[in-house]
């Protein structure tokens, strides 16, 4: 039989699902397990918002709406953008996708030719490597640094890694899997070498609204200068308790809306229209569910953090924002992904081994804390015990 692409043997299969898969076999089995490995808010999605789907597909919203997104949202996403971010949108320049996972693919494939280089700051989120392969681009992964039990943003090696090729670099604040937000300072620099070498910025704030109260999500597109150069990715899945809907959105400036929009319209059409209506919903009067969900977030990250700080084998990297620790761990496996399958096995507790997020996560586990305090509590305690 004829092959299949040659671009997609690069590809590869999310290391994220292979724990998981073996977490949720060893539930099956009558063993208790404690999961910590899911990347999605663990509260069922606010209520107001079932309600709004609910009544848009009784009024028959359940058709075809316009590529772009509905014109409401399109509109409501324009004033959060500029209101909160500080990014000059119109909503002309929005497109409604499915999920921030569509964003950025349509994204990549918009603006990539074969042999152009995507910069990625590493451990990052695995969609950021797969859809450099997909648009037939080169993934360069430069690690980040640490520092006093902090990641750093690895500027000067990211500079000394750009080449004639390099088109595109990757930012994403508050950062999947570390936790770590990044601050204006560092922020600037990104943008001050984006602007010296003229490379375009994706910017994936997914987890804007998980984050410290005394912690700042800044937007790079509304630095100066910077709009015109940056697409923004962002959407509901995570600050809302909607992974299963399938509402993300792009904001994206003139030279590239119409390309990437093309990639859109022949690849999902649209988000489902009451999906969209929901999220319009939440927009608007969604702020007092966002808030719960983030303070819950923060009280289960400090409590975790507290319960790990105990251990002499395990260092909790500093980490303000998104819903995850990134733990280095000392241990005697021959990698981490050995060592988190012996500690599910041996302890039910299930972590993603951090090199999931590429080689630059060896050493490391990501501890997911949307789930329980009473489950985080037990896990930490095993995990400290384990090591110990
Ligand atoms: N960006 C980051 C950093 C993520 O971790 C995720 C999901 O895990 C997404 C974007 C995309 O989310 P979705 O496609 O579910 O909206």
């Amino acid at each position: 039989l004829p092959s299949s692409a040659k671009r997609m043997t690069n590809v590869e299969f999310s290391k994220i699902r292979e724990i998981s898969a073996k977490a949720a076999e060893r539930a099956n089995a009558g063993h208790d397990v404690f999961r910590l490995t899911l990347g999605e808010p663990d509260f069922d999605t606010p209520a107001i918002a079932q309600a709004a789907a609910f009544e848009a597909i009784k009024a028959g919203d359940t058709h075809y709406t316009p590529n772009t997104g509905i014109q409401a949202l399109r509109e409501a996403l324009a004033s959060k953008l500029s209101n909160e971010n500080g990014i000059p949108a119109k909503a002309e320049e929005i497109i409604v996708t499915n999920g921030g996972s569509e964003a950025l693919l349509d994204t990549f494939l918009a603006l990539l030719n074969p042999g152009d280089e995507v910069i990625i700051p590493s451990p990052a989120w695995p969609n950021y490597d797969s859809a450099a392969h997909m648009a037939g681009a080169t993934p360069v992964h430069i690690p980040m640094e640490s520092a006093n039990g902090k990641f750093i943003s690895p500027i000067e090696q990211i500079e000394t890694s750009i080449t004639p090729n390099t088109k595109i670099l990757v930012i994403n604040t508050p950062h999947n899997p570390t936790g770590v937000v990044l601050s204006k300072e560092e922020l600037q620099e990104l943008a001050n070498l984006a602007t010296k070498h003229n490379l375009i910025v994706v910017s994936d704030e997914m987890y804007e609204k998980i984050i410290a109260d005394e912690t700042p999500h800044y937007s790079i597109a509304s630095f100066p200068g910077m709009a015109e150069r940056t697409i923004t990715i962002n959407g509901f899945s995570k600050a809302y308790a909607m992974t299963g809907w399938r509402v993300g959105y792009l904001h994206a400036p003139t030279a590239y809306y119409p390309a990437i929009f093309r990639v859109h319209q022949f690849n999902t059409a649209c988000t489902p229209g009451f999906a969209q209506q929901a999220a319009l919903t939440l927009l608007k009067d969604g702020e007092q569910a966002v808030t719960e969900m983030k303070e819950s977030f923060q009280r289960r990250r400090v409590l975790l953090q507290s319960a790990l700080e105990k251990a002499t084998n395990l260092t909790v990297m500093e980490a303000t924002g998104a819903i995850y620790l990134f733990v280095h761990v000392q241990h005697n496996d021959s990698n981490i992904r050995d060592f988190a399958l012996r500690l599910l096995d041996e302890t039910g507790v299930a972590c993603v081994p951090g090199t999931a997020f590429g080689s630059a996560g060896e050493g490391y586990l990501r501890l997911s804390y949307a789930t329980s305090e009473e489950d985080l509590l037990e896990a930490a305690k095993r995990l400290v015990a384990y090591v110990g």
